[in-house]
């Protein structure tokens, strides 16, 4: 018999696919806020009015998690929707892959691990979140079409990761969300008290674990009449197997998850509007100031072209030295997605002409981009840059300056 699509799983399966198209790097977004908040806090220079984008996020996120569940993991997150497509094509291959229940539970412990090591590793010591270790920021990089002209970052070490993760999500359902996501643990310790859980009428159930075979979390629901896992993430396979309805959402989950995904959409594209008038309120402050600075004097006059690396590709720039001082930056080319590129260059370009020096901040929550601008600066202007995207030689010879 053909197994017929339930309309919940409709419903996902568009946000989903409406989801990669949009917001293909949101999780990546997400997490990299709430890295750069706790930082912030911790370090003392946190500041309001220049966070107030990625709060807005960040608490919508981890509000809409706590209030209704994991909505974010099973309608909305990009790199679960590719494990689910992954997973559907690996039916297609006969060797089969079945973790025991007692070795998954404690698997399931590594993305803890793994977001202990981003905690101290990258939020604490800032290593930043470079393509070299990262598969999230390759996965990143590959879901614009136009990086697929260089396949040079399956190359790195985040590339070898992402192979494996594509390998192992064949074989084994959300296998990065299940063992490995460090914003899946977050979630996973905030989603545990949500009011609406899954509820289950075991005393009728008997020995039948068929929901329990569905999960795409491999939760033991056979064990209880509530989900409060923290591991659940709302994709309703096990609510949709069960023909005797034994198992059900407290709600409606397409309204419930359609409610929750607007609220998220909504808190994302409040959160770049603040962030984009915040950047243009500072791009006025450091345009006032680029007035004060330039008696120095430090560069040869003229026009000078160099090139940087972002975070989707090459970003390409050209510089005006008037006087010995930067005067003008323009950005000639870019591959990286337009709002974090506009945020970089509102941010970084006065920075640079205001100090006359690439030694400045990346914007918060574009750092890619900020790294590859300022790359492209120091390349025209030969002044040595270690660009923090990619340690890898990127041959920029010195030319133009003094
Ligand atoms: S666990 Fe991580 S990768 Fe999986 S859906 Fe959630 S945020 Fe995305
Ligand atoms: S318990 Fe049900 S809704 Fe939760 S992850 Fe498992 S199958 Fe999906």
């Amino acid at each position: 018999m053909k197994k017929k699509l339930s309309p919940i799983q409709i419903v996902r399966a568009v946000i989903q696919l409406i989801a990669f198209v949009t917001v293909p790097a949101l999780f990546i977004t997400v997490f990299s806020a709430t890295g750069s908040i706790i930082i912030s806090i911790i370090g003392s220079t946190f500041v309001l009015t220049d966070y107030l984008g990625s709060l807005l996020l960040v608490l919508g996120v981890f509000l809409v998690t706590i209030i209704f569940g994991r909505y974010f993991c099973g309608f909305i997150c990009s790199f679960g929707a590719m494990q689910d497509l992954l997973y559907a094509f690996g039916k297609l291959i006969p060797f089969k892959v079945k973790i025991p229940e007692k070795a998954d539970k404690y698997i399931k412990f590594l993305k803890y691990a793994v977001l202990a090591f981003v905690a101290v590793g990258v939020w604490g010591f800032s290593v930043t979140g470079s393509v070299v270790w990262s598969p999230w920021t390759v996965f990143g990089i590959y879901t614009s079409l136009d990086a697929w002209s260089s396949l040079e970052y399956f190359l790195t070490l985040g590339g070898v990761l992402l192979l494996l993760i594509i390998i192992g999500s064949l074989f084994i359902e959300r296998f990065f969300c299940k063992y490995l996501c460090p914003l899946g643990a977050i979630f996973s310790l905030l989603s545990r008290t949500r009011l609406y859980p899954i509820k289950r009428r075991s005393e009728e159930c008997g020995n039948c674990k068929l929901c329990t075979s569905k999960c795409s979390m491999s939760i033991p629901l056979y064990k209880y009449d509530e989900v409060s896992s923290g591991e659940c993430i709302n994709c309703m396979k096990c609510t949709e197997i069960c023909q005797k309805e034994r198992i059900s959402a407290y709600t409606l989950p397409a309204i419930s998850g359609t409610l929750a995904v607007t609220i998220i959409a909504g808190l994302y594209y409040a959160g770049m509007f603040t962030n984009t008038q915040s950047d243009a309120e500072s791009s006025n402050k450091n345009a006032a100031s680029v007035t004060q600075s330039e008696e120095s004097g430090i560069y040869k006059d003229g026009t000078y072209s160099g090139t940087g690396k972002g975070f989707r590709g090459s970003t390409k720039v050209t510089v005006t030295v008037e006087n010995g001082n930067i005067s003008d930056i323009t950005v000639d080319s870019f591959k990286d997605d337009d709002e974090f590129f506009s945020r970089a260059e509102n941010g970084v370009i006065p920075a640079v002409i205001s100090s006359q020096s690439t030694d400045v901040d990346a914007v918060s929550g574009a750092t890619f981009s900020s790294n590859g601008i300022k790359e492209a600066v120091a390349d025209a202007l030969g002044i040595e840059f270690t660009n923090p995207n990619d340690t890898a030689e990127q041959g920029h010879g010195g030319r133009h300056s003094r």
